[in-house]
């Protein structure tokens, strides 16, 4: 069960998020637990590139060492559509002490940050699920439920998942990092704003053959928004936006099809498929960040289309400036106005990028090309903070109003 019977923070959720959160705690001496309901660690390869503005965070929580060295560093995303290229940015041009992007498996970011985590004394909490929240308490109080796997049934046995134990921790703050359904949102009655339809995307890790380009692309055409990103030699991921599920078929004729279709300026031959998934990605964001001891980071708090890669990325940012401000307040350096500053802030930058009420502006220099697709650029510019308005202004744009 959990080691502290009093913990300062309580962190639900240890995926990227909740375990950098977690880290910048515990590297600041606050009493810190973490749980995750699942027993299996870093499973997923799913976001695989971190923005500057997170490198430098990564940085800061010791982690940039063990990641830097493990990903691949690209300076260039292209926009084309069929065989032409319209616009592309360049990171080098950055004012930035990481002038890349890095492209990076999930799962291998996850791996740094749990290691870390144990070498500054803290371990996980695996198979722990949040039952139940009192948010409105002071201090909020969650039932935390450890879960034991159990073989039963005859004559088809089968297992599943029983609550073997359960304890109430009153941690001074809870920080919700529980994913795109998170418990902690529900349990404080905080809502989600929709912003349009949400994309489904047909995900392929393949093998190729032939030369791979070394940039990220971009494909847009009339109805649908494509993206290649080059991973290790030889190997790259597609992601391809599709009207419905129906149109998913992780087949190698599926792929061929799809690349024909949208990226024809590809010479390199599909091999081999690692794995293929179909993914709906919402575009939405919470109606709060939270407030009180109750506080949501990455996708607990918004969702977003995969091309700019901003999910996680902004939640890396949010669980690091939310365990700084929890750690002030704990020590008396700050006042709790901090957080719910740090909440309005976050989710008016939020609004910003997949708000109906974004306005983008084009520069004199815009091509009418990129005029045209200028709200679908934005939300396909890997980068974040200070260094989106840079990049945008490469290709003609501006988010300043
Ligand atoms: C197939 C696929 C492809 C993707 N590709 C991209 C991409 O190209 N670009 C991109 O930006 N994003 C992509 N994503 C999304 C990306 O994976 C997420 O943005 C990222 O994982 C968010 O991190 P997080 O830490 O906020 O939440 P998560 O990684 O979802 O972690 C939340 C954790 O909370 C735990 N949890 C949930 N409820 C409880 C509870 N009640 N008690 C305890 N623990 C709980 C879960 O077990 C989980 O480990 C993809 C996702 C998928 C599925």
């Amino acid at each position: 069960m959990l080691r502290h019977p009093d913990p300062e923070v309580l962190v639900v959720g240890a995926g990227p998020v909740g375990l950098v959160a977690a880290l910048c705690l515990q590297r600041q001496g606050v009493r810190t637990e973490i749980i995750d309901m699942h027993r299996l660690a870093h499973q997923h390869s799913y976001a695989l590139a971190l923005h500057p503005r997170t490198l430098r965070i990564l940085e800061e929580a010791g982690l940039s060492e063990a990641v830097i060295g493990a990903g691949r560093k690209l300076t260039k995303v292209a926009y084309y559509e069929g065989r032409e290229r319209h616009a592309e940015i360049d990171y080098s041009a950055l004012a930035s002490e990481h002038p890349y992007l890095l492209v990076l498996r999930q799962s291998l970011l996850e791996r740094a940050a749990e290691a870390a985590l144990h070498q500054h004394g803290l371990e996980v909490r695996w198979g722990h699920r949040l039952q139940s929240l009192n948010a409105a308490a002071v201090p909020p109080q969650a039932e935390v439920a450890q879960l034991d796997q159990v073989a039963s049934g005859y004559p088809v046995a089968h297992t599943e998942w029983v609550v073997a134990r359960s304890e109430t921790a009153r941690p001074a703050y809870v920080i919700g990092a529980d994913g795109y359904d998170s418990a902690v949102r529900r349990m404080a009655g905080i809502e989600m704003e929709e912003h349009g339809a949400g994309t489904v995307v047909s995900v392929f890790e393949v093998e190729a053959a032939g030369e791979l380009p070394g940039e990220v692309r971009v494909m847009l055409d009339a109805d649908t928004t494509s993206v290649y990103w080059p991973l290790e030699e030889g190997r790259c991921r597609w992601g391809f936006q599709i009207a419905d599920a129906a149109g998913h078929e992780a087949s190698m004729e599926r792929l061929e099809q799809l690349i024909a279709a949208r990226a024809p300026w590809c010479t390199a031959r599909p091999t081999r498929i690692y794995w293929s998934t179909l993914a709906l990605f919402a575009t939405r964001v919470a109606r709060s960040f939270g407030t009180g001891g109750v506080w949501l980071a990455g996708d607990a708090a918004h969702q977003a289309a995969p091309v700019g890669v901003h999910s996680m990325n902004s939640g890396l940012v949010e669980g690091r400036e939310l365990a700084a401000r929890m750690t002030q307040a704990l020590r008396g350096g700050a006042g709790p106005g901090r957080l719910q500053e740090f909440a309005s802030e976050t989710r008016q930058a939020w609004q910003r990028l997949v708000g109906a009420e974004r306005e983008v502006g084009a520069l004199p220099g815009a091509s009418a090309w990129v005029r045209e697709a200028r709200t679908r650029i934005v939300a396909c510019v890997p980068a974040s903070g200070d260094d989106l308005e840079p990049l945008l202004r490469q290709v003609g744009l501006t988010l300043a109003s």
